[in-house]
């Protein structure tokens, strides 16, 4: 990455009132199928005498990748155990190999900023495993108040946007900041920044209110979709009533079925029933997360779409003078982690504390690795405006 000229930045704070906005072409370039989708209009398959055979989810490889999707936590070490003590020196030692092709960002923090001189740092943040831990119960996934504080003043230095697989509202409730940008449901509900000239212009961004009163614009890429999400959200929640430990949530424009608290042994249960439920809904596909399945919609939008939406309607695509960084845990962010490196135009840092290929730059090892790092990147950015005279 070459460097500009030294000059000071301007800084965006306001995610609403100061952006300027670009249409990125890939908002068009998903295809419209020909059925029209309406709630009811599918062939409900969820009596559980219909179900598929177990072959299919063994054949379709979907219990291979629920296990290859959720590690197993690492084991505490007993006393006297040295059968143990030697697998977990295994492990760090595995670990330790598969850092000299993902550094640590922090160890590498001199390299990155070296490459910040003089650009616009841009960041994505994703939410679940990033800035809060992995709890057994989704719901109270909370951030921690000094991650909150230091998520703030991200916002303050550098515009920034989470960009989750949850809903919009619910990720907002969690993180409670109003500075930021949000990217629900897999960047497929974006609030804000969007010009009037956007929403004049393309069907799928519409203006609305907030529950202040406040007109916001919301780009939705996959609105059509929402009442057959509905609909097959009403029908998961039926089929998986009498599986102890499964949970189904409904993010707006996908639904998540969590296998967390579920035996392992009823695992292939689970993934028949959603399997089969899936085979009615030809628009609709599963993706596997850290122990749960993802229904979402067959559209060519991804957090990596979602990254480029944003950088083109913030005006940061000039990649000799924006530097984007993408933090996130998960596979669904390996969308945004391909589209920075293809383009070789930012950073995307994988939390991961266990060996995992991915197409990130550099890696950290959980959460509270992560709140360093930010901390480290809000000090540095202090210290430049300092030294331009800036307060
Ligand atoms: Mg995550």
């Amino acid at each position: 990455m070459d460097l500009q000229p030294s000059h000071a930045s301007p800084i965006l704070t306001d995610p609403v009132s100061k952006s300027r906005l670009g249409i990125h072409s890939s908002l068009l370039a998903y295809s419209q199928q020909d059925s029209p989708l309406s709630p009811g209009k599918y062939t409900k398959s969820n009596s559980k005498k219909n179900m598929g055979s177990l072959d299919d989810v063994r054949s379709n490889g979907w219990l291979d990748a629920m296990k290859a999707s959720s590690p197993p936590r690492k084991k505490s070490v007993l006393k006297g155990s040295s059968a143990l003590v030697a697998s977990i020196d295994f492990d760090m030692e595995d670990y330790n190999l598969w850092m000299l092709e993902y550094p640590s960002a922090l160890g590498a923090f001199e390299k990155i900023i070296d490459h910040a001189k003089n650009k616009k740092i841009a960041m994505f943040l994703d939410y679940d495993g990033t800035l809060s831990p992995i709890v057994e119960d989704p719901d109270c996934a909370f951030m921690t108040e000094p991650m909150r504080t230091t998520v703030r003043r991200v916002a303050k230095c550098f515009p920034t946007a989470i960009i989750s697989g949850r809903s919009r509202d619910k990720v907002f409730d969690l993180v409670k900041l109003t500075e930021l940008y949000y990217a629900g449901s897999h960047g497929m509900d974006i609030i804000g920044p969007v010009s009037d000239t956007l929403h004049e212009n393309h069907p799928d961004c519409v203006k609305s209110t907030d529950d202040q009163g406040n007109e916001i614009t919301l780009f939705q890429p996959a609105k059509e979709f929402l009442p057959m999400i509905d609909e097959v959200f009403r029908t998961l929640i039926d089929i998986t009533k009498d599986i102890e430990g499964a949970k189904v949530e409904n993010h707006k424009f996908c639904v998540s079925v969590h296998y967390r608290n579920v035996e392992e042994n009823n695992w292939t249960v689970i993934a028949q029933r959603v399997h089969d439920i899936l085979k009615n809904y030809p628009r609709l596909r599963s993706t596997h997360g850290r122990k749960v399945l993802e229904i979402r919609p067959v559209i060519d939008w991804n957090k990596g779409k979602a990254v480029e939406f944003l950088l083109e309607s913030l005006g940061l695509t000039d990649m000799n003078d924006v530097l984007p960084i993408y933090i996130g845990d998960d596979k669904t962010d390996e969308d945004a982690f391909k589209v920075l490196r293809e383009s070789n135009r930012g950073c995307g840092i994988l939390v991961s504390s266990v060996r995992k290929d991915s197409n990130a730059l550099y890696s950290l090892r959980d959460t509270s690795e992560v709140m360093r790092f930010l901390q480290r990147l809000v000090n540095w950015k202090r210290k430049q405006e300092r030294k331009h005279g800036k307060k």
